[in-house]
């Protein structure tokens, strides 16, 4: 199963938990809500947030931008998480030295591959460019204190899990 759905079995098994809402320029895929999803922006409207300083950490992934307002951070909640890419957790790790960083691994590019033709929502050229980020991330997953390999559904969730229950506790 792909991160969506690990990150929503996680939520029902760990309560209080708010999921930010990020910002991105891609197009909305069948099915996403503007405001539940993301909040989708034009190129235009996220330089402009940008510039106001209006973002905790903002990256390109893939050729889009995508970026984690800082009013998503001030949720009152017992944690907050990011479902975000590599260089967005080292900007977040910067400012928040006590966040907890999670990388979540594909079993593997084939697999990572399969999944995003199952899904049937990405272009070749999106496909491409999304293999050739999944690499660079993988690259770089040394960086994270922690790495959960996404291969066995419950395995993966029971993991996340243990982890992200420490946090809600302390
Ligand atoms: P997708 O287009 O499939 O929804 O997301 C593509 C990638 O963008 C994923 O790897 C996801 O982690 C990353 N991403 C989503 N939201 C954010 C964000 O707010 N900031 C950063 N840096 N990356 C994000």
């Amino acid at each position: 199963m792909g991160k969506g759905t690990l990150i929503k079995g996680l939520l029902e098994r760990v309560p209080g938990i708010h999921v930010a809402v990020s910002a991105t320029t891609r197009p909305p895929r069948p099915g996403e809500v503007d405001g539940r999803d993301y909040h989708f922006l034009s190129p235009e409207e996220f330089e402009r947030r940008v510039r106001a300083g209006e973002f905790a950490e903002h990256a390109v992934y893939a050729g889009n931008r995508y970026g984690t307002l800082r009013s998503e951070l001030d949720r009152p909640a017992r944690a907050v998480l990011l479902e975000i890419d590599v260089q967005g957790a080292r900007q977040i790790h910067g400012q928040r030295p006590d966040a907890l960083l999670v990388f979540i691994a594909p079993p593997s590019l084939d697999e990572l591959e399969r999944r995003l033709r199952r899904r049937g929502a990405d272009s070749e050229e999106q496909i491409a460019k999304r293999l050739a980020a999944a690499r660079e991330e993988l690259a770089a997953r040394d960086e994270f204190a922690h790495v959960i390999v996404n291969d066995d559904a419950e395995r993966a969730l029971a993991e996340l899990e243990r982890l992200v229950g420490k946090i809600v506790a302390r």
